[in-house]
C-alpha cells in the first residue's frame, strides 16, 4: 500500500515554472539544429581533437557550477560524477554544441537525453552507497546509467527499444563502463537479479508499477515519474520499509511516457 507523505520538497524547475517545464518539453521533440538559442555555448568544430577535449571540459564544469551546484545538488558525489561523465559522448553529432545546456535533446526514436539537472536531482534522491544493486528503466543513451556507474558498481539498466539499446551498450562498453544492459520492458523489472536497493525510472507510466515495487529491498529506494502520457507528472520517492512504501512527492516534471502494454 502506498502512504502518501505530507512532505513536499520543492525543486527549480517543476510546477512553479510549469510554462518552463513545457517549453523544455518542446525542445526536446524538437530537432537540436532547429534551436540554436543564445544558451548554447559553442564548441569550435575546427580544433584538434584534443582542444576540442578542453572546450567541452570547460562546458562541462561550467554545467556543474551554474545547473548542479548553483542550484540544490549538495551530494558530492553526485557532483563529482557529474563533472567526470563526459555528457557530450552520449548525444547524438547533431547536438554536439549543445551537450551541455539546461535542456533535455532528442537521441532519436522520439526519445531524449534528460536535462542534466533532472539527472542530478533523481540521483541524488536514489542515495546510492558504493556496491549497492541499482536498476535503470529506460537506458536512452546510457548516460544516467554511465553516472550511476560513477557511484556503484552494480548498475543494471532495460530498454524498451532495441536500436537505442545495443548503441547504449556499445557507449557504455567504449567508454569503459561496466553497466548490465537488457532489451525489454522495464515495467516488469529485472527478477533474476532482484532486490535492489535502488530503482530509477527514466520513462513515465501512468501509475506505479507493482513489479518494481516487489523488487525493491527493504529500505530500497524508487525514484519514479507517475503521470498520464503527453503531460507534467509528478516525481515520487518511494521509499520500502518493510511491507509498507512511504512516497515522498518531488515535485512536476515532464518525461517521455513508459512504452509498451500494462
Ligand atoms: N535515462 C536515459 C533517458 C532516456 S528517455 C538517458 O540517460 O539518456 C526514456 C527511455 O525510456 C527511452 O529510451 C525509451 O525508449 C525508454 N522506455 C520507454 N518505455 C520503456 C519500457 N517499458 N521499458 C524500458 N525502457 C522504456
Amino acid at each position: 500500500m502506498l502512504i502518501v507523505s505530507q512532505r513536499h520538497r520543492r525543486t527549480e524547475f517543476i510546477m512553479r515554472y510549469p510554462l518552463a517545464v513545457g517549453l523544455l518539453l518542446l525542445l526536446a521533440f524538437s530537432a537540436c539544429v532547429q534551436h540554436t538559442g543564445t544558451t548554447v555555448t559553442p564548441i569550435p568544430a575546427s580544433t584538434s581533437e584534443n582542444q576540442t577535449e578542453i572546450a567541452f571540459a570547460e562546458a562541462r564544469n561550467k554545467m556543474v557550477e551554474g545547473q548542479i551546484r548553483g542550484r540544490d545538488i549538495t551530494d558530492p558525489r553526485v557532483v563529482s560524477a557529474m563533472a567526470k561523465v563526459p555528457r557530450h559522448r552520449f548525444v547524438p553529432p547533431e547536438c554536439l554544441s549543445e551537450a551541455y545546456t539546461d535542456h533535455p535533446l532528442p537521441i532519436g526514436y522520439g526519445q531524449t537525453i534528460s536535462q542534466p539537472y533532472v539527472v542530478a536531482l533523481m540521483t541524488q534522491h536514489l542515495a546510492l552507497r558504493p556496491r549497492e544493486k541499482v536498476l535503470e528503466i529506460g537506458t536512452g543513451s546510457s548516460y544516467q546509467a554511465a553516472i550511476l556507474a560513477e557511484l556503484t558498481d552494480q548498475v543494471y539498466t532495460i530498454e524498451i527499444i532495441e536500436p537505442l539499446g545495443q548503441q547504449a551498450d556499445a557507449t557504455l562498453k567504449k567508454l569503459g563502463y561496466n553497466v548490465h544492459c537488457k532489451i525489454g520492458d522495464g515495467y516488469y523489472g529485472w527478477q533474476e537479479n532482484a532486490p535492489f536497493d535502488a530503482i530509477i525510472v527514466t520513462c513515465a507510466p501512468d501509475h506505479v508499477p507493482q513489479p518494481l515495487l516487489k523488487q525493491l529491498k527493504d529500505g530500497g529506494r524508487l525514484v519514479i515519474p507517475v503521470g498520464p502520457p503527453g503531460y507534467y507528472q509528478t516525481l515520487w520517492l518511494i521509499e520500502r520499509k518493510d511491507e509498507q512504501f512511504q512516497s515522498t512527492n518531488l515535485g512536476g516534471v515532464a518525461f517521455v511516457p513508459m512504452l509498451g502494454e500494462h
